[in-house]
């Protein structure tokens, strides 16, 4: 090959943001741009403030010797979560909740070809994190996933309640805030909240910018613990080249309570949301529970 006296520091390897701890590189577009540091997991880590451990295995695991199969797997409490196209099956749509999702784990019986192990299985798809117009970076893909597949995590710290408050606290308006509060709302009426926070320690899903009209949807996935894994599904068939995006408000997870949604439009300061969207809202959702301090006390 002849020699270009352009491009002297020509990268020899291609950047994997992933570090190599993924199944599959993740690529940065611009060649030669890189975001700003920080340290991949592709697995939640326990941050400040919480006492559940998410790597300590809590869950006993099915005894089924062959198929796992609702009824008689003790994985499967509802139905099936996936199909034989490992799509997610239960996507909650009108506003109906998604069941809760209990994938075999380490101490299951089941082989690992198991059709509920789908999350666990890591990245299936190559993604890409790039530099978007007004957005700062983004994540897109560079291959078709299909509506139901697993597309990643958002994985990062753990942390409890007041630790969420304490960060918070410390943040500017020019601040991107990355920290995700999941609400599920379970059968008894309780509340179950997770928070994660992968901004200096997380995984890909934390370039993945908002969207009003998301093309992936969020789902709580238990595996070993019973901090569930907020796993990213394709809410429809995407392709090559699309940013991919979810709502930051949770809407497509669960139906929103009157509460929720009152947290969510007290003003305060919001953010612009540039996503594009015909049925965009302008403003990034905005949780605003989490910014004040008198409202709840050692929730975690
Ligand atoms: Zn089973
Ligand atoms: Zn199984
Ligand atoms: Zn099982």
């Amino acid at each position: 090959m002849a020699t270009s006296k352009e491009g002297p520091e020509r990268p020899t390897e291609r950047l994997d943001i992933a570090r190599g701890l993924e199944n599959v590189p993740v690529s940065a577009w611009p060649p030669g741009a890189e975001p700003e540091p920080f340290q991949y997991t592709p697995d939640h880590v326990a941050g400040p403030g919480t006492d559940i451990d998410p790597t300590q295995i809590t869950f006993p695991g099915c005894i089924c010797l062959k198929t796992c199969l609702p009824g008689t797997c003790s994985c499967l409490r509802h139905a099936e979560n996936y199909d034989d196209n490992s799509c997610l099956i239960d996507t909650g749509s009108q506003g109906k909740c998604a069941n809760p999702v209990f994938e075999c784990n380490i101490l299951c019986q089941c082989s690992d070809q198991c059709k509920n192990r789908v999350v666990q299985q890591g990245l299936q798809f190559q993604l890409q994190v790039f530099k978007t117009d007004k957005k700062g970076w983004g994540l897109r893909t560079l291959e078709f996933i299909p509506k139901g597949r697993f597309v990643c995590e958002y994985a990062g710290e753990v942390l409890g309640y007041s630790e969420v408050q304490r960060r918070i606290q410390l943040q500017t308006i020019q601040d991107p805030n990355y920290i995700i509060t999941v609400r599920e709302h379970v059968y008894s009426g309780q509340v179950i909240e997770t928070f994660v926070d992968p901004a200096s320690i997380g995984n890909i899903g934390r370039f993945l910018n908002h969207s009003c009209e998301p093309n992936l949807l969020m789902i709580p996935v238990r595996i070993d613990s019973m901090v569930p894994k907020l796993a990213l599904f394709a809410a429809k068939d995407i392709l090559p080249e699309e940013e991919l995006s979810y709502d930051y408000s949770g809407r497509f997870l669960n139906l929103m309570d009157s509460k929720d949604k009152e947290r969510l439009d007290q003003g305060k300061t919001r953010k612009p949301c540039y996503c594009g969207a015909r049925s965009c809202a302008a403003f990034l959702p905005y949780d605003s529970s989490l910014y004040c301090p008198l409202g709840k006390s050692n929730i975690s």
